[in-house]
């Protein structure tokens, strides 16, 4: 069972984005904490962390389909590196939050 938390647009695709309690990669079952799917355009968050790790790992997820739609593959470490670097200036800066929070709220 999954909780739908809203989408996300990335490039020109809309994602919806998931809560999934013991998310699991389905190719090997090891844990996760994020995924993201292109071909049915889903990212899904582990839903037993708490919100911040959640907003770090859908940055996390986000870079993954901006590397991907622009032919660039990030290595793992890069994307922590990033997406905890996204989340403290966010943090730090007002305004962007509020850029980014308008941002994610698709239209009807
Ligand atoms: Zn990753």
């Amino acid at each position: 069972m999954s909780t739908f938390m809203g989408s996300v647009k990335i490039g020109p695709v809309w994602y919806e984005v998931h809560e999934v309690p013991g998310l699991r990669n389905p190719v090997n079952d090891q844990q996760l904490n994020g995924r993201i799917s292109e071909n049915e355009a889903v990212i899904q968050l582990e839903a037993a962390m708490c919100e911040q790790a959640k907003r770090v790992t859908l940055w996390h997820e986000i870079l993954h389909a901006i590397g991907m739609h622009s032919g660039h593959e990030f290595s793992e470490e890069q994307l922590e590196a990033l997406a905890y670097g996204i989340m403290d200036a966010l943090q730090a800066n007002v305004s962007l939050s509020v850029a980014y929070q308008v941002s994610t709220n698709k239209p009807d």
